[in-house]
């Protein structure tokens, strides 16, 4: 049988890198896409199977050469799954406009310049498409006003182009990890906050890349053939948990 073909972005490391992983296993071939590029190509190294592509996802040209790219050496595309993120945690007096834009233009007009870049290739694989969300994009929190933003309007985006693309037997669908210890996230959170996260998480721990990334190509599966539209939250719970969980944790009776 033909490979079928992935586009991950942000797949250097962290969730993206993953799920890149656990398309080999399962015989897919991956176009790996980061601007990280020494260390893209170190990862690409370690994976036969992969392309690795240079591109910032928030340059429609490069975005455009990047997937002019993988048809040259794939011939298809089956699935893109859009994982490049940035978070900048600031309240909102200290977001300034470019701190705003630089969250935007990476987590925002990513998903939507390479989701168009291969539609073309998606409507002819019948292929589907998969986004990152964040628990931030449904739970409100501070130091969040771009971040959470940026990540709500993928989950709305993902709704807007699973209406369009439906028809076309194209599936667009949103994972939503909880905190998951990877650089994006150790560069934001202390290690108080991110204990605090456990305190709140019913499941009492952090998602793992792989968490994420089961659920990812789970989505991609023929088993997910009837799911589109959707937001699957990979959290241990976290959005589904109120205030007292600890207190609860503590109580013996
Ligand atoms: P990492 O920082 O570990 O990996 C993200 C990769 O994407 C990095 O290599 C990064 O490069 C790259 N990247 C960032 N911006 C661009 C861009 N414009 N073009 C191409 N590549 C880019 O992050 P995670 O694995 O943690 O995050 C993956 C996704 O999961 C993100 O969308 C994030 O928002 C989401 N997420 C993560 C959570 C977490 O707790 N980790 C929780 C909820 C959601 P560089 O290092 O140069 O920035």
């Amino acid at each position: 049988m033909t490979n079928r073909i992935a586009i991950v972005t942000g797949a250097a490391r962290g969730i993206g890198l993953a799920t890149t992983k656990l398309f080999l296993e399962d015989n897919w071939r991956v176009a790996m896409v980061d601007r990280d590029e020494a260390e893209l190509q170190k990862a690409s190294d370690e994976l036969p199977g992969t392309l690795p592509i240079y591109c910032d996802v928030s340059s429609p040209d490069m975005v455009q050469e990047m997937v002019a790219k993988v048809l040259s050496a794939f011939g298809r595309i089956d699935a893109l799954i859009n994982n490049a993120g940035v978070a900048i945690f600031k309240p909102l007096e200290k977001t300034d406009f470019d701190a705003w834009r630089t969250v935007m233009a990476t987590n925002l007009d990513g998903v939507f310049l390479c989701t168009q870049a291969v539609i073309p290739a998606l409507k002819e694989s019948r292929g589907c498409v998969v986004n990152i969300g964040s628990i931030s994009a449904v739970r409100a929190s501070t130091l969040r006003v771009a971040y959470g933003t940026s990540k709500a309007a993928v989950v709305h985006l993902t709704k807007q182009l699973a209406v369009e693309l439906g028809e076309y037997g194209v599936r667009v669908n949103c994972v939503s990890p909880g905190p998951v210890k990877t650089k994006l996230a150790e560069a934001v959170h202390s290690p108080e906050i991110i204990k605090a996260y456990y305190d709140a998480i019913p499941l009492n721990r952090s998602a793992t890349e792989l968490d994420i990334a089961e659920t990812v190509v789970f989505l991609c599966s023929p088993k997910a053939s009837y799911i589109t539209g959707q937001m699957i939250a990979v959290d241990g719970g976290f959005a589904s948990s109120g205030i007292g969980l600890p207190a609860l944790r503590a109580s013996k009776e």
